[in-house]
């Protein structure tokens, strides 16, 4: 086969624009070919999540298609499997958008060992934030930030990479099997949003003539008025670069929401435990284990208005307002005094934007064990419904049973049955 060929290998970066690893192949070699190995070991944590995958590997082979290429497709270790398909196709070089999880670190570890026995060639581009976790250090020593503001002050004033076009073009080399796309699986939450590329623009510039109402929208519970992009730059269906930027650039409150995300994946990447072991160092955990607290909580039937409405929101929708994160949260650990893990698991359970560094950084910031900075702060949940949720209009969407209530009661917690 003449002409020199490389693989891309996707993996939570499932777009087309602004994708460095893919434009930067398609610029260098002859032939690219499109990758995704869908991984046992991950295929079973989430019912929603997986189903907005598959959503999303179907719009990304489209648009593959209609760019002249494909996307192949495999089952196995990712690792095992890219290697062997650079055999099949003469590879010489693999592209792969570098992340932070413990897993994904591990498979980039390996991928890098298994390619240099191969004497094949691996890159590793940016693409998943704005900007890369290690860009930026502290001057006073350290190797990541861990108190949000000053990161975001250096975030502010860093260049950014240039944002890429689609490649006009990606051709395949003749003859590789692309593998069919499996049956559309089922999820768990019956108001998910789709997945795909496709949604996720759509969704951005549907969103963005709302952006300057954001700052006085964005904590109300009922208007419902944040981009509810996040599933999308969970998969990198949007790039979080060219979100910002369309967004007006760096400053205002909506792009300081990208720093945050940006600031849990420096700190995921700088200590890899971020869901398993507490952040904050000499932070002491005491947790209780109240099965029957916990199930309730999962459950939505606390009998706390605000917290059941949210957690039922999360078990409709696989999303839940920023706002009903925090008091949920707030109210599982400082409240119940649960452990944060656990309330974790049931996020990742259900979130469609559900990852690593801002599951687990939000969980923790909230639990008192990670990057906050008055780590035990307390959310009182009827001020903050009553603050955040003035009228009950958010309550009441999500338990229909309070309709009757007047609005002075609907957020206080039923008395007990005589
Ligand atoms: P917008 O307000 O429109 O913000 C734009 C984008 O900024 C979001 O899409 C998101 O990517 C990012 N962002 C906003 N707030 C945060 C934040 N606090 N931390 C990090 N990034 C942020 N977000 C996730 O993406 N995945 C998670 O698994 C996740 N788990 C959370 C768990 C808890 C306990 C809490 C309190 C928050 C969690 N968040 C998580 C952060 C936040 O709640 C969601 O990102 C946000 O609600 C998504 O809605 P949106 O896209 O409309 O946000």
């Amino acid at each position: 086969m003449n002409g020199r060929t490389a693989i891309v290998l996707f993996t939570r970066d499932l777009r087309v624009h602004d994708h460095p690893a893919l434009a930067t192949a398609a610029a260098a070699f002859d032939r690219v070919v499109p990758l995704y190995v869908l991984d046992p070991a991950l295929a079973d944590l989430s019912a929603n999540r997986t189903r907005f995958l598959h959503q999303c590997l179907a719009d990304l082979r489209a648009s593959l298609r209609r760019l002249g290429g494909d996307l192949v497709l495999r089952h196995g270790d990712p690792v095992a499997e890219t290697i062997r398909l650079a055999g099949e196709v003469g590879a010489e070089a693999v592209g792969l958008s570098a992340d932070v999880s413990r897993y994904a670190r591990r498979r980039e570890r390996r991928l890098g060992v298994e390619c240099e026995r191969h004497r094949l060639h691996l890159r590793l581009f940016p693409g998943l934030t704005v900007v890369e976790p290690g860009a930026l250090r502290p001057a006073g020593g350290g190797d990541h930030y861990r108190v949000f503001s000053p990161y975001h002050r250096a975030w502010l004033g860093l260049a950014r990479r240039a944002e890429l076009a689609v490649p006009h073009r990606i051709t395949l080399p003749t003859g590789v099997p692309v593998g069919r796309l499996p049956a559309l699986p089922a999820g768990e939450s019956p108001d998910a949003a789709p997945g795909g590329e496709s949604v996720g623009r759509r969704r951005l510039g549907d969103w963005l003539p709302t952006l300057d109402r954001y700052d006085d929208l964005h904590d109300d519970l009922a208007a419902d008025g944040t981009s509810r992009l996040s599933p999308y730059l969970r998969f990198g269906c949007v790039s979080p670069l060219a979100v910002a930027n369309r967004a007006g650039g760096p400053t205002g409150p909506f792009v300081r929401q990208l720093c945050w995300r940006d600031f849990f994946y420096q700190a995921t990447a700088a200590f890899p435990d971020m869901a398993h072991r507490a952040y904050r160092r000499g932070a002491i955990e005491a947790w209780r284990d109240q099965p029957e607290a916990l199930a309730a909580w999962t459950e939505g039937r606390t009998g706390m208005p605000i917290v059941d409405a949210g957690m039922r929101q999360l078990r409709a929708e696989g999303w839940m307002h920023n706002r009903a994160r925090l008091i949920t949260a707030s109210y599982l650990t400082k409240q119940l005094g649960l452990d944060w893990r656990a309330g974790l698991a049931v996020f990742h359970r259900w979130l469609l934007d559900g990852d690593i560094a801002n599951n687990a950084g939000n969980w923790q910031w909230v639990a008192g064990t990670g990057s906050d900075t008055k780590p035990y702060r307390r959310f009182n949940p009827v001020r903050q419904a009553e603050r955040y949720d003035p009228h009950g209009v958010y309550v009441r969407r999500w338990l229909p049973e309070l309709a009757a209530v007047p609005d002075r009661a609907v957020h206080h917690p039923a008395p007990p049955p005589d």
